[in-house]
């Protein structure tokens, strides 16, 4: 295989790992919830639920996380999708915030 075959071989494998790990692509185009916009921050949205603050947040449980959540309209093995509870935004999956709701 030649160098130049042997590169767009590889940078195809690279896309089609992006393609298969990012969410939909109508989804790329929304923004991320911020913390700060008022109904996440009303809801302790947090976008790496890793970093709460287990005093703080108590309803907050390891392992919680939009990849897990009931409301989450992204595959579990997808980084970020939207959410029925910040419509026209989308969140990490591994964000969280106080509605989460265990998928079934
Ligand atoms: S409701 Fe669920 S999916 Fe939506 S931000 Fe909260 S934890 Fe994530």
């Amino acid at each position: 295989m030649s160098t130049t075959r042997r590169t767009f071989v590889a940078s195809g494998t690279l896309m089609a790992a992006a393609a298969l790990t990012a969410g939909p692509a109508w989804t790329q185009a929304l923004p991320f919830v911020s913390e700060s916009d008022p109904p996440a921050a009303a809801l302790a949205f947090h976008s790496e639920a890793s970093t709460i603050d287990k005093q703080k947040f108590p309803q907050y449980a390891v392992g919680q996380s939009c990849s897990a959540c009931a409301f989450y309209e992204g595959k579990p093995e997808t980084t970020d999708g939207t959410c029925q509870m910040y419509s026209g935004k989308r969140v990490q999956s591994n964000a969280w915030c106080a509605a989460f709701f265990k998928r079934p």
